[in-house]
């Protein structure tokens, strides 16, 4: 028995091993990806539930690996926040997002506003306000064409987080709560925040329009944020009946696969001449 527990202990430091320089080759790939271009952005369009009208479009992050293939987020987002790569990485994607919103438009496509993610980490650096109001200037963009998507762990720095969303909702940058509902706040605790929208999580939208204990929750976010003046979005939307719930409890902005699977910026211009 002893030696067995011996073995299982080198083994475990063979695997800790291997999982700590699998890391180290990812944080090495990633570093690389940035500057050989390897990182781009998929768009997926909010839709006016009621018309079908694109009210904007949130980027998604994407690395084309050249002999791994497409890689998710979900694979390298945490890393990248570990590292604080994260950093320069989440300039390229405000960057990116806001050259092809001005791309689509001198195409004749319109103002298509941009909604981003951003990681807690982000905003911990310290330059994070001024360097999203040089990149919206050099790019040329009216400031509220932006929007950031951050979730509810910021308020684990409630007093810095707040002065921080002051700050960007004064340059009219747009902000919404994303994956509302996971997190530890109440809507009541955001009610003093100048945030724009709060995205439903997925997981809440998954369970309409079943009249179970979700379905309910659902409508009460939904009835809570508007009566404190959020705009709601629904996100995760796969099938059609839980459009009709959502239109009905007054939710009339959505995004999900049953509408549109994130698209190429080169999909998204024929997605928009479609609708034109
Ligand atoms: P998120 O912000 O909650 O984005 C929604 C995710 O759900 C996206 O996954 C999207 O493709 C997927 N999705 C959309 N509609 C549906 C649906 O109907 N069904 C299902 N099953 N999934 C749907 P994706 O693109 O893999 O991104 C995952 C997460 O990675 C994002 O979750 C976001 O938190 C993070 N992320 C993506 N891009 C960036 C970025 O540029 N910066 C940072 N910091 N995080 C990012
Ligand atoms: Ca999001
Ligand atoms: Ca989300
Ligand atoms: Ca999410």
């Amino acid at each position: 028995a002893k030696a067995q527990g011996k073995n299982t202990f080198q083994f475990y430091y063979a695997e800790l091993d291997k999982g700590t320089s699998r890391k180290m080759e990812l944080d090495n790939a990633l570093r690389k990806a940035i500057e050989l271009n390897q990182l781009f952005l998929c768009y997926q369009p909010k839709i006016h539930l009621e018309t079908g009208e694109v009210l904007g479009v949130e980027a998604l992050l994407r690395w084309d690996h050249p002999s791994l293939g497409l890689i998710y987020p979900d694979e390298f987002i945490s890393l990248a926040e570990e590292t604080g790569l994260i950093v320069p990485i989440g300039q390229w994607v405000i960057q990116r997002a806001l050259e092809q919103s001005k791309d689509w438009e001198e195409k004749g496509l319109g103002k298509i506003n941009v909604a981003v993610n951003i990681s807690v980490r982000q905003m911990q650096d310290d330059s994070f306000v001024n360097t999203v109001e040089q990149i919206v200037e050099d790019v040329g963009m009216e400031p509220s064409r932006l929007e950031l998507e951050i979730t509810e762990s910021i308020m684990q720095d409630p007093e810095r987080s707040v002065a921080i969303l002051h700050k960007l909702k004064a340059l009219n940058i747009m902000l919404a709560i994303d994956d509302f509902g996971t997190g530890y706040s109440s809507l009541s605790k955001l009610r003093y925040l100048p945030i724009d929208h709060i995205k439903i999580d997925k997981s809440f939208v998954d369970d309409i329009p079943d009249f179970t204990e979700r379905g309910s929750i659902v409508k009460a976010i939904i009835e809570m944020g508007k009566s404190l003046n959020f705009t709601i979005i629904a996100e995760g939307i796969e099938k059609e009946e839980q459009i009709a719930f959502l239109v009905e409890n007054s939710c009339i902005i959505g995004q999900g696969y049953h509408l549109s699977v994130p698209l190429t910026a080169e999909q998204i211009e024929l997605f928009l001449k479609k609708q034109m």
